[in-house]
């Protein structure tokens, strides 16, 4: 079995979207159905912190939580048969509604906790793994949505927080042997801790949720996929 990552940017457009898939279909006649990892859009997490940080100070947020909203419908539109659209947008608005409210209550207390601060930040790839596996899902039917917070178990150091590692290998065990032959779309960079509670793995988590599923899965490879023109020799935001 193999463990594909996405980053951001390989989720982060219409196009890089329809890429990402035929990846996964290529590996798929290849090799059988590889596990898949996937990040926020691109900008995303940034996006949600940056809401947090204007809630928490009394500012509005609203602006960006269209942003937000718009970013995804716009792949809906563009990649979901239009006879389908409307299930995948209504879970979408829901979970924007929800994100909405968490904000608010950020706002009306002016006070913003790590502990809140990584359940806003977990919209990010609770969003576009649905939105991924569900236009997965019109073409391979085995394709599924996971919620890494069910498979992952960590401490409750939010922001930061240490894998229990037997724990979550058991949970990832138990997981497969109960879905077997499913495309599981997993979120990276989330977990949840023993009260149910959401946690983070620290900025750009995804590639360790990809090492922890390859370890606990035995598997034979974990690809990292991103997307850029090729090799640099530099850290292009710097240079
Ligand atoms: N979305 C998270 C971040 O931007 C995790 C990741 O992309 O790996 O840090
Ligand atoms: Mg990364």
């Amino acid at each position: 079995m193999k463990i594909l990552k996405f980053g951001g940017t390989s989720v982060g457009s219409i196009e890089s979207i329809r890429t990402l898939l035929k990846l996964v279909e290529e590996e798929t006649s290849r090799g059988g159905f590889p596990v898949v990892v996937l990040s926020a859009m691109s900008g995303v997490t940034n996006l949600l912190l940056s809401m947090a940080e204007s809630a928490v100070e009394g500012k509005g947020f609203s602006q960006q939580l269209e942003e937000l909203e718009s970013r995804h419908f716009e792949v809906v539109k563009a990649l979901v048969e239009g006879h389908r659209q409307n299930p995948v947008l209504t879970k979408l608005k829901l979970l924007f509604n929800e994100l909405e409210e968490l904000l608010q209550g950020v706002q009306s207390l002016s006070e913003l906790t790590l502990k809140t601060r990584d359940l806003i930040l977990s919209y990010g790839e609770v969003c576009s793994t649905f939105l991924v596996s569900y236009i997965a899902h019109q073409r391979i039917p085995e394709a599924l949505c996971v919620e890494a917070t069910e498979l992952i178990k960590t401490d409750s150091a939010f922001g930061n927080a240490k894998v229990d590692t037997d724990f979550t290998q058991r949970l990832i065990h138990n997981f497969f042997q109960v879905n077997p032959g499913k495309l599981c779309f997993i979120t990276g960079f989330i977990a949840s801790d023993v009260n149910g509670r959401v946690t983070t793995l620290g900025r750009g988590g995804s590639d360790y949720t990809a090492a922890i599923l390859g370890a606990a899965l035995n598997a034979e490879e974990i690809q990292i996929w991103t997307d850029v023109d090729g090799m640099m020799t530099a850290d292009p935001r710097i240079v």
